[in-house]
């Protein structure tokens, strides 16, 4: 049995139609809106640890009380539903009114200790904001947002979790490539869990709107809610001091992204939460060969605004959104600009403490920044895997550097062929750099492994457990959650799970290409 404590609803005003039907939603931030309930619910999997968390037996998860909890079909004592309201902007454009099309809360429960999360249920059924769209969501997406949430948390990285993941038993049409070929997919709903689902597009729309007692509200709330420990600033400086604090949490996540090698494929304002969590996992993908132009998502192929390199100058884009439409409340809006100067420094020191500890060195120095440019450089010529790489990196014997280290991380013959005396001297610079820190090799390897993953959610991988889950055998599912609960130690027998991206997958689709259609 959870506690519910549901403050969103409570303090924040709400829409006052009742009726489920797609509309401009004014002057409230969020609808009363029930789940459309399903066929067939089915537990295929979940996280043990994400319900300890709440405080919630696995076997009361797996009640039937609770499963139809998850799937949409009825709210258990205390729970509330509803969808919020908020706009954003995509791919550069503002886009008015967004909304939780697909996603319905079921309230906000409190654990033991006092800490609140809100449920979320992706893909249980329309909701007035889901414009012409069905408010569903299909079993491949589901998987690939409930498994690499999942993994983000154990790598370390700033995430919202998932609890559940439920098939409907109902299938859902889906044109994937918008091509003119829909197809019936099997249909399932994830059971997401945060603190806090805000994202920077609730503070813009009411801002768009020009409605500032509705912005004032929700700027509020989310600080007395989800920042409590800002009320301490006064009322002048808490608007500008608590954006920072934003720009500073936003930083460090796409700091953590550029570290594992994640490509979140649509950082859209309204895909970015305020508490600087990875929110959203849609096209996302994980890099293989290191390339900082590339960009899971087909919708983005052509102009790469979301490719991996790109990512932190879009965040501060983003923030800067964000500021704007604060600004219109803000008591001082000049110190908002204070935030973007704590974003690039805290970017640049968290770039150089994690990559240090990347490339293993104690600590940085300047001239490493040419040593790691260099670096960067060979690894994309040279088409290097980036996990792999970074994990062989901790092998290689410091006082006689061998490339033969190395070898297993790169994708083709002729490439490392080519680079072999560039990378061979860089090596050789490295390995120098390295002996001037007159380090145990023991605590040097600790160090490096503990920045460098040796299993992420690759793609390929996240597409073999669809596969098969989409043939009725869900067991990928449970194995790969397993793995990439200790994704930093080496897993006897489980290899496998640490292989290069193999030729196969170079250009399929869910591989290497995903689509927004999900
Ligand atoms: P995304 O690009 O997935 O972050 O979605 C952008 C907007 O489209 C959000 O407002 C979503 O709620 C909405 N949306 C995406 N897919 C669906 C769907 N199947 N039904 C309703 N709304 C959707
Ligand atoms: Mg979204």
């Amino acid at each position: 049995m959870l506690h519910f404590d549901n403050r969103l609803v409570r303090e924040l005003p709400g829409d006052g139609d009742v009726r489920n039907h797609p509309r401009q939603v004014l002057g409230a931030l969020w609808s009363p809106v029930m789940p459309t309930p399903v066929v067939a619910p089915c537990l295929l999997a979940h996280s043990r640890e994400m319900a300890q968390e709440l405080g919630l037996d696995e076997h009361e998860l797996s009640s039937p009380a609770w499963v139809a909890a998850l799937a949409g079909n009825a709210l258990l004592p205390g729970m509330t539903a509803y969808a919020t309201c908020y706009g954003g902007h995509q791919f550069g454009s503002w886009a008015r009114q967004l909304g939780d099309g697909r996603a319905i809360f079921l309230g906000e429960t409190v654990n033991r200790a006092g800490q609140r999360f809100e449920l979320q249920l992706k893909g249980a059924g329309p909701t007035p904001y889901s414009r012409h769209a069905d408010g569903r969501a299909v079993l491949r997406s589901s998987i690939r947002e409930f498994l690499c949430s999942e993994a983000m948390h154990y790598l370390g990285v700033p995430t919202t979790r998932a609890l559940s993941l439920v098939t409907t038993g109902e299938a859902v049409v889906r044109d994937m490539f918008y091509d003119g070929n829909p197809v019936e997919e099997p249909g399932a709903v994830v059971c997401r869990v945060a603190p806090s689902f805000i994202r920077f597009g609730h503070f813009e729309l009411p801002a768009a709107r020009g409605d500032a007692v509705l912005l004032r509200q929700l700027v509020d709330f989310t600080i007395a809610r989800d920042f409590p420990e800002m009320m301490a600033a006064s009322e002048v400086e808490r608007l500008w001091r608590w954006f920072v604090e934003i720009c500073e949490r936003t930083a460090r996540l796409m700091v953590h992204w550029m570290r594992v090698g994640f490509v979140h494929g649509v950082m859209n304002t309204d895909n970015m939460s305020i508490l600087g969590l990875t929110i959203d996992y849609g096209p996302y993908g994980w890099v293989d060969d290191f390339d900082p132009g590339w960009t899971p998502n087909t919708t983005d192929a052509a102009g790469r605004r979301y490719c991996f390199g790109r990512q932190p100058e879009i965040a501060r884009w983003n923030l800067e959104r964000l500021a704007e439409a604060l600004a219109q409340i803000a008591p001082e809006p000049g110190a908002l600009a204070l935030g973007f100067e704590r974003y690039d420094e805290c970017y640049n020191a968290g770039f150089r403490e994690t990559f240090a500890a990347k490339f293993g060195f104690v600590a940085w120095r300047e001239p490493d920044a040419v040593l790691i440019e260099d670096g960067f450089t060979l690894l994309h010529g040279a088409e290097v895997d980036m996990t792999s790489f970074f994990r062989r990196l901790a092998l290689v014997d410091i006082e006689a550097p061998e490339l033969a280290t190395l070898r297993d991380a790169f994708y083709r013959a002729e490439l490392f062929a080519r680079h072999e005396a560039d990378l061979t001297a860089w090596l050789a610079r490295w390995a120098s750099r390295m002996r001037s820190d007159n380090e145990s090799e023991e605590s040097r390897v600790a160090r490096m492994n503990a920045a460098n993953p040796r299993y992420v959610l690759r793609n390929y991988l996240a597409q073999q457990a669809i596969d098969r889950a989409e043939q009725g055998d869900p067991a990928m599912i449970h194995e790969l959650l397993d793995v990439l609960r200790h994704p930093y130690t080496e897993q006897a027998g489980r290899e496998s799970f640490a292989a290069l991206r193999p030729e196969w997958a170079r250009h399929k689709a869910g591989c290497s290409m995903l689509s927004c259609s999900s």
